[in-house]
């Protein structure tokens, strides 16, 4: 793909491990730079900055097609916002995406072959909404996916014999003799490469392109919104009629029994939630403690049940969801 490109930059957006701009399942934002060297070369190397699903798709494509590439990720897996933590007892959380549904045929065929595969099966858990202590069933017949036995786990395939170089946070490239220097945060020289592809989120994108051109004020344009999740583990079963729900009028904008989705321990009670973009908003500042206060009264309270302490709960980094794009 890129020694065939014909314009010097190329932007893509929204478009899913397929490559198809669709709003369908997971979004990826990547921005390809690339130089103008020699274009007819039959290996342009290829520089990949971040191992979440976007990086990787592009990684795992190029690769397959014969190019030498190279996958940076400044984290110590790959997987992005589609990461999977375990609690200190070895519990496994979806931390960022919970699921994702298929609408268009070409990215239909990729999710058969995942689930020929053993990778992805169909989450049946029963989905309602949740406001003022009422309960609506989600009335979709949408089918909901997950990757098993965690989310990350597409990712971690997609990397198989891929050459990642986690633990490595790149610093923004330069030009020098015709390619592209690509060096980490220390300054250490990390290669050359002919092609630069970066999967980072818009705003982290918007910092390595820093000085290079118009491709950081469009990045730096795309505005995203913070997401504080809490992973609680239950000493017993919470005996709520629903597995995952979306909460309206709440600090909380969804739930989610990660014990129900197919490929986890169903026996270790375990639950994500997410607090809604304007709440996290309001209370970057706060600390853990409060955080994890405030998120848990709110499931008690949206739930309608009697509260019960957590074995297990702890409030991972901030997470980051793309709410708005400017970028043409
Ligand atoms: C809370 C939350 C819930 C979500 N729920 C869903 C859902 O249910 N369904 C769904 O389809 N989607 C969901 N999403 C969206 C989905 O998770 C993301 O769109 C998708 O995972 C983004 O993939 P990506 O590869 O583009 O970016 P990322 O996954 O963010 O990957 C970018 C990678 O780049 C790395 N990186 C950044 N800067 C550098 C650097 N300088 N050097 C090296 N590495 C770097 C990062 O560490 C990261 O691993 C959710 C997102 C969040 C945050």
């Amino acid at each position: 793909m890129p020694s065939g490109l014909k314009t010097r930059y190329h932007i893509l957006q929204n478009f899913n491990v397929r490559g198809q701009r669709t709003n369908d399942c997971i979004f990826a934002w990547t921005i390809v730079v690339q130089t103008n060297g020699p274009t007819n070369r039959s290996q342009p190397t290829v520089a990949v900055v971040g191992a979440g699903i976007s990086g990787l798709s592009y990684a795992r494509t190029l690769a397959d097609h014969g190019l030498p590439v190279t996958v940076f990720e400044k984290s110590r897996g790959v997987g992005g916002r589609m990461a999977t933590r375990r609690s200190d007892n070895g519990a496994a959380f979806d931390h960022g995406a919970q699921y994702f549904t298929v609408r268009d045929e070409r990215f239909q065929n990729c999710v058969d072959s995942w689930q020929h595969a053993g990778l992805v099966q169909r989450w049946t858990g029963r989905i309602v909404s949740l406001h003022d202590q009422n309960k609506d069933q989600d009335k979709s017949s949408t089918a909901r996916f997950v990757a098993c036995p965690g989310m990350n786990a597409i990712c971690r395939h997609l990397a198989e014999n891929l050459d990642v170089r986690t633990n490595t946070r790149v610093a923004p490239p330069t030009r020098c003799q015709g390619k592209w220097l690509v060096s980490d945060e220390t300054g250490s020289e990390l290669g050359r490469y002919d092609v630069v592809i970066v999967s980072a989120p818009a705003p982290q994108a918007g910092e390595l392109l820093q000085g290079s051109h118009d491709l950081a004020s469009r990045a730096s344009s795309v505005r995203i919104a913070g997401c504080w999740a809490l992973l609680v583990q239950f000493p017993a079963r919470i005996d709520l009629d629903g597995d995952g729900a979306f909460v309206r009028d709440s600090a909380l904008s969804w739930i989610a029994r990660n014990s129900s989705k197919p490929g986890r321990n169903p026996d270790v009670e375990t639950w994500i939630l997410h607090a809604s973009a304007d709440w996290t908003q309001c209370r970057l500042e706060e600390s853990s403690e409060a955080i994890q206060e405030r998120l848990l009264d709110a499931f008690w309270d949206a739930t309608g049940m009697a509260a019960v302490p957590p074995q297990f709960c702890r409030r991972p980094p901030l997470a980051r969801c793309v709410t708005h794009g400017t970028a043409a």
